[in-house]
């Protein structure tokens, strides 16, 4: 039973590597034109990332901190 675990959870370890290399080459091939403010994933912290790829570019704006609160 454990090492059915075990064997599930390396197998799962290794999709993820494979997935967020795969998503790193998409964000590394993006050229961020379009961007967009949302809260860092579980803090309250607003950040700015890519509209295309997710990637988190920096903080935002004034000017975007208060579009994006509306
Ligand atoms: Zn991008």
């Amino acid at each position: 039973m454990e090492d059915d675990k075990r064997q599930k959870i390396n197998s799962l370890d290794s999709k993820i590597k494979e997935l967020s290399k795969e998503k790193e080459s998409i964000q590394g091939s993006c050229s961020h034109k379009t961007t967009k403010v949302k809260f860092e994933t579980g803090t309250n912290t607003m950040k700015l990332y890519c509209a295309e790829c997710d990637k988190e570019i920096g903080y935002p704006k004034k000017e975007q901190i208060d579009e994006f609160l509306g």
